[in-house]
C-alpha cells in the first residue's frame, strides 16, 4: 500500500516537532535539526508506526545516554569530535540509510527487505551509540580492537567489555521492538540475526577507528582527537593516521550499512 498524503503530512509534522524539541534541548544543532526533520519525516511518513518506533527508540535512548553520567564522562568528551550536540553530518550518518530504506519500502510495498535492512541498520547505530556512551564508564581501560594494546579512554578503535555488552543490549532493544511488529515466524531473525548484525556493525566501526579513520593529535595537549581543524583548546590539530576524508560520519554510515547488509545476508 502506498502511503497516503495524510500519513506523509503527519510524518513530516512529527519529524519537525521532534527535531525542534531536540534543537531546543541542545541535542541537535540548527543544521542537525533540519536534517533530522527531513530524515525523520521520511521514516515516519513512509514507514509508519513500526519504523517510527525504531527511530524513536534510537533517538530517545541515545540522547538520554549522552546526557546521563555527564560528570563521569566530562574528561573524555573532548576526544569526540563534536560533543553531544549533533550536526547534519552526524544525523545523516546515523539516519540517512534509514531514510533511503523508507523510500524503498514505499516504492516496493510488497517486499520485506527494506524493513529487515532498516532494523539491521538501526540496531547497528544504536549498538554503536550505546557502546560509545556507556563504554567510557568502564572500570577497565579500553584495548585497541586490532592489537589488544591498552589505549586512552575514548580513543577511536578502543573496546571494553562494558562497551561491547552495551552494544549488544542496544542492538537487542532494536531487534526486540522490530520483532513486536513482525510475523511470529520471523522472530528468530529479529531476536538473533538483527542483534548480531548490529553488534558486528558497531565492531566494524571500532575496526575502522583503529585502522583507516582519520585521527588527529593536538600538539599542545598531546592528545589524540577526532576534532579538526581545531582542538577544544583552540590549537590546530594535525593528522596522525587514517585517510583524510574518512571522518567519524563516514564511519558511522559504514556501521549502519554493515548492520543492514548482514541482516539481509542471513
Ligand atoms: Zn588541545
Amino acid at each position: 500500500m502506498t502511503p497516503s498524503p495524510l500519513s506523509l503530512l503527519i510524518g513530516f509534522i512529527l519529524g519537525l516537532l521532534i527535531a525542534l524539541a531536540a534543537w531546543r534541548a541542545r541535542a541537535l544543532s540548527a543544521s542537525g535539526a533540519a536534517a533530522a526533520a527531513l530524515t525523520g519525516g521520511l521514516i515516519f511518513g513512509l514507514g509508519g508506526l513500526p519504523w517510527a518506533v525504531l527511530l524513536l527508540a534510537f533517538f530517545i535512548s541515545s540522547s538520554g545516554l549522552s546526557r546521563a553520567f555527564k560528570r563521569q564522562k566530562a574528561s573524555v568528551y573532548e576526544k569526540f569530535s563534536k560533543g553531544s550536540q549533533r550536526d547534519w553530518g552526524q544525523v545523516l550518518a546515523n539516519g540517512g540509510l534509514g531514510a533511503l530504506l523508507a523510500i524503498a519500502h514505499a516504492a516496493f510495498p510488497s517486499q520485506s527487505w527494506p524493513w529487515l535492512a532498516f532494523a539491521g541498520a538501526m540496531a547497528a547505530v544504536n549498538a554503536d551509540t550505546w557502546a560509545t556512551e556507556l563504554g567510557v564508564l568502564s572500570p577497565t581501560p579500553p584495548r585497541r580492537i586490532t592489537t589488544g594494546k591498552i589505549v586512552e579512554r575514548g580513543a577511536s578503535g578502543g573496546l571494553t567489555l562494558l562497551g561491547t555488552l552495551a552494544a549488544l543490549a542496544g542492538a537487542v532493544l532494536i531487534g526486540g521492538l522490530a520483532a513486536s511488529f513482525s510475523a511470529a515466524q520471523q522472530a528468530v531473525v529479529f531476536l538473533a540475526i538483527v542483534p548480531l548484525a548490529g553488534l558486528l556493525g558497531s565492531l566494524f566501526d571500532s575496526f575502522l577507528g583503529a585502522t583507516v579513520q582519520v585521527i588527529y593529535r593536538c600538539p599542545s595537549c598531546d592528545k589524540e582527537t577526532e576534532r579538526h581543524p581545531r582542538h577544544l583548546c583552540g590549537t590546530e590539530t594535525a593528522q596522525i593516521r587514517g585517510w583524510r576524508w574518512l571522518n567519524n560520519d563516514w564511519v558511522n554510515l559504514a556501521c549502519s550499512l554493515v548492520g543492514a547488509i548482514l541482516t539481509l545476508l542471513h
